[in-house]
């Protein structure tokens, strides 16, 4: 049946409350990723018991549910007492390679930590962060993953009544830095050195042996976290609300509740309705996840200086090398999407320029980079034909041109290279709200359509031109909600 393990009940005792999930009325499948569910060995049942099992009807054979406890600062502000206010760990699975994840649900019902929510979820949001995060993993970002959303039969309130819904996600695991800053604030030194100890083991076993864990175990996370967020930008991804709680310490992209893809590029987009001062917007993540990093650092500091004193230069001089190391990162994630293999100095700059002759160009993200690759063959006209100023953009074009010349490549061979990065298919703002207002009302066919096409993002498909399409003209600037 399951091969469940149980690893942080075991070893975090204090750090979580067991909670039942809450029985649904009238409990429907409504998204089922039978991939997934292959991937990470799940038991062969049929609709009906799925349906139980991932719903709370029935106890899924072997789980233990949990409530984690952390903290996190949200928009700056330290909470102290956050938790999974709607949400239980089920437990781990051990997937046939030997991998373990997190099965965890999202809608269940309340918990000890949902201080004034309900403990659920609406249907259309859970089948949001069922898109984007089906939609990342193609990408090739990490991710957690998702394994069926299940109505529940039951409505919510969010300003208008919505249709309940209960999300099963899978994640390397659910640790995050709020985990950290909450064992620090309320439980002491020890605490930490044991959470440290148990991250660093699951997510990164070859540095169990490193002198100083504490600090290996930021070493690791900053890279980790410096990797993804470089691969966001490298998409045009805004995730909308990096709350020290929604920062994995797996380097794992979670909580898809604000977040959006790009249409017309701009450094300081913000898509969020509560992020007014645009401290998520998608040019700022860079910055904030260092400060994300800070919290993290802060919450080990004892423990770090407790195994050497000296260490906590060391401490610093990683967050001092921050910038480095993340645009080490994001030049590597851009170099193949402008079509380059070899190294050069003066490609940070040559990137950079791309984007600031973008600022106020209107121009599609995701549309742009295939435009690049279609004008190594069809000339500058392919570019053009994207932005509102060509003249303003020539120049970055020759230029780039000139970078091409030293390293020649046939341009088909070369454009088939940038495709093969750049998707075609993205979950796009107007086509993802379309297809869930279409899926809380009932018709699931927008939603497995937009699916389809995310998942194989690089392929182009007969008869889905719409599809390719940016958001459509005049529309009124996206806006989105974090209230699953
Ligand atoms: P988020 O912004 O989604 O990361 O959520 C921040 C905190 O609010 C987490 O501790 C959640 O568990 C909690 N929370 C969000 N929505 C609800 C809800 N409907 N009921 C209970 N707790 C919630
Ligand atoms: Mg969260």
């Amino acid at each position: 049946m399951f091969q469940f393990d149980h690893s942080l009940a075991r070893e975090l005792e204090g750090f979580y409350v067991p909670v039942q999930a809450a029985k649904p009325r009238a409990p429907r499948m409504v998204a089922w990723n039978a991939p997934l569910a292959e991937a990470l060995g799940l038991p062969q049942a049929d609709e009906t018991q799925w349906t139980a099992w991932l719903s709370g009807a029935e106890a899924v054979p072997g789980s233990q549910p949990i409530a984690l406890t952390y903290a996190g600062h949200q928009f700056g502000h330290f909470n102290p007492q956050l938790g999974d206010g709607r949400a239980l760990l089920l437990g781990e699975v051990i997937a046939p390679g030997g991998a373990r994840f997190d099965l965890q649900f999202k809608g269940s019902g309340p918990t000890p930590f949902s201080r004034q929510g309900d403990g659920k979820s609406a249907l259309g949001p859970a089948l949001r962060e069922y898109l984007m995060s089906e939609a990342m993993a193609a990408l090739g970002v990490p991710t957690t993953r998702s394994l069926a959303v299940v109505a529940t039969g039951e409505g919510v309130w969010r300003d208008t009544p919505h249709p309940a819904g209960v999300l099963t996600r899978v994640a390397a695991s659910h640790l995050r830095v709020g985990s950290f800053e909450w064992a620090a604030a309320h439980k002491g030194r020890q605490a930490v050195e044991r959470l440290a100890d148990y991250a660093l083991a699951r997510h990164f076993p070859d540095r169990m042996e490193a002198r100083n864990r504490p600090l290996a175990l930021l070493e690791a996370v900053t890279e980790a976290q410096a990797a993804l967020v470089a691969q966001w930008l490298s998409i045009g991804f805004v995730h909308g609300v990096m709350n020290t709680d929604n920062v994995t310490i797996s380097g794992e992209t979670i909580d898809y509740g604000p977040c959006a893809f790009l249409d017309a590029y701009a450094h300081d987009q913000v898509f969020s309705s509560i992020d007014r001062g645009g401290r998520y917007a998608y040019g700022n993540q860079p910055v904030v996840c260092r400060w994300n990093l800070y919290q993290l650092a802060s919450a080990l500091i004892e423990a770090i200086v407790a195994v050497d004193e000296g260490d906590n230069e060391a401490a610093r001089q990683l967050l001092d090398g921050f910038g480095a190391r993340f645009e080490g990162h994001w030049i590597a994630a851009m170099r193949p999407k402008l079509g380059l293999t070899r190294t050069d100095d003066g490609d940070v700059a040559l990137a950079q320029a791309l984007f600031q002759a973008l600022e106020g160009q209107g121009a599609d993200f995701t549309r742009l980079f295939r435009a690049l690759a279609a004008s190594l063959s069809e000339g500058y006209g392919a570019v053009a034909a994207e932005v509102t100023d060509p003249a303003a953009l020539q120049h970055w074009w020759d230029q780039w041109q000139a970078r091409l010349a030293s390293e020649p490549a046939d341009p088909a061979e070369r454009a088939a290279r940038m495709d093969a990065v750049n998707p075609l298919y993205i979950a796009r703002n107007h086509l993802t709200d379309a297809a869930l207002a279409e899926a809380e009302a009932g018709n699931m066919a927008p939603f497995e359509e937009l699916l389809a096409l995310v998942r194989q993002p690089f392929t182009r498909r007969a008869g889905m031109e719409r599809y390719e399409h940016g958001a459509p003209d005049g529309a009124p600037a996206h806006v989105t909600y974090c209230g699953t």
